[in-house]
């Protein structure tokens, strides 16, 4: 019964520090078929050649399911880059190019694969890798605080269930919709089509700024929130809606950059 009760204490302490499933599994398959209805017929074919027909839908998660694995054991932190709080626009925008030293590597890592698959357009672990990326880049609890380990250290409750503020952003919001992957993303391009110009717009540290500003609106919303869930939903899930549908523009921008 102790070594129960130890195991479980142990399950607890050491969770909350983990940076986990960016998005969950939904959010990143709903990302990719966004990208996967926007690539060009050309690289549409090239990407089914290199991951199989919906591959990049289908392995849309690989890069989180190999975090335990040994073939990429420098990969767990490619997946979030967290900032100081308070951090002035052009210490910001300096970051995308001199890449901070702690909290993270997903810049670094996300230009090298993108170098990666401009050399070598077929590397189906670097596509692999590019398409989950590009989802946790625009979740905004991977661009979220250094001090807190990216919100998984704000303990909560949602719904009656002990929940950090990160993974509310991971999979509390998406998964309140009850919508499968193809029918969010379906959804999602009938209602934000008309953006879609604009987001292909965006320079990087347009995008960077933007998310950085919702990463604040987050911590702030949290120090005067009642706890009051619904509420919660109500502010907050067209914001997360619009992440997923510009990650998903993006990724398809870059993947028909590459083999449009
Ligand atoms: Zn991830």
């Amino acid at each position: 019964m102790r070594s129960i009760r130890l195991f479980f204490l142990l399950l607890l302490l050491l969770w909350p520090t983990q940076h986990l499933l960016a998005w969950g599994k939904t959010g990143h398959r709903v990302i990719a078929q966004v990208a996967y209805d926007n690539l060009t017929p050309r690289a549409r074919r090239q990407v089914d050649r290199i991951l199989g027909k919906h591959g990049i839908v289908y392995y849309s998660n690989w890069a989180d399911e190999i975090k335990s694995d040994t073939i990429y054991p420098d990969s767990y932190d490619w997946h979030y880059q967290d900032f100081d709080p308070g951090l002035s626009d052009s210490a910001l925008v300096a970051c995308l190019t001199h890449y901070p030293q702690e909290g993270g590597n997903l810049f670094r890592a996300m230009d090298s694969l993108v170098a990666l698959l401009h050399n070598d357009p077929s590397n189906a672990d670097a596509l692999r890798f590019v398409v989950h990326l590009m989802g946790d880049r625009f979740c905004p609890m991977h661009t979220a605080h250094l001090d807190d380990l990216g919100g998984n250290r704000v303990f909560l409750q949602w719904f009656k269930q002990p929940y950090n503020l990160h993974r509310i952003w991971d999979d509390g919001l998406i998964e309140a919709s009850r919508y499968s992957y193809s029918e969010y993303a379906e959804y999602l391009q009938d209602h934000f089509s008309d953006q879609a110009r604009a987001i292909r717009r965006m320079t990087d540290a347009d995008l960077l700024r933007h998310n950085y500003a919702l990463t604040n609106e987050i911590y702030d919303y949290y120090a005067d929130w009642d706890g009051n869930c619904w509420h919660y939903l109500y502010h907050f899930t067209p914001k997360m809606e619009w992440q997923l549908y510009a990650s998903g523009i993006r990724l398809a921008m870059l993947l028909n950059d590459i083999y449009g």
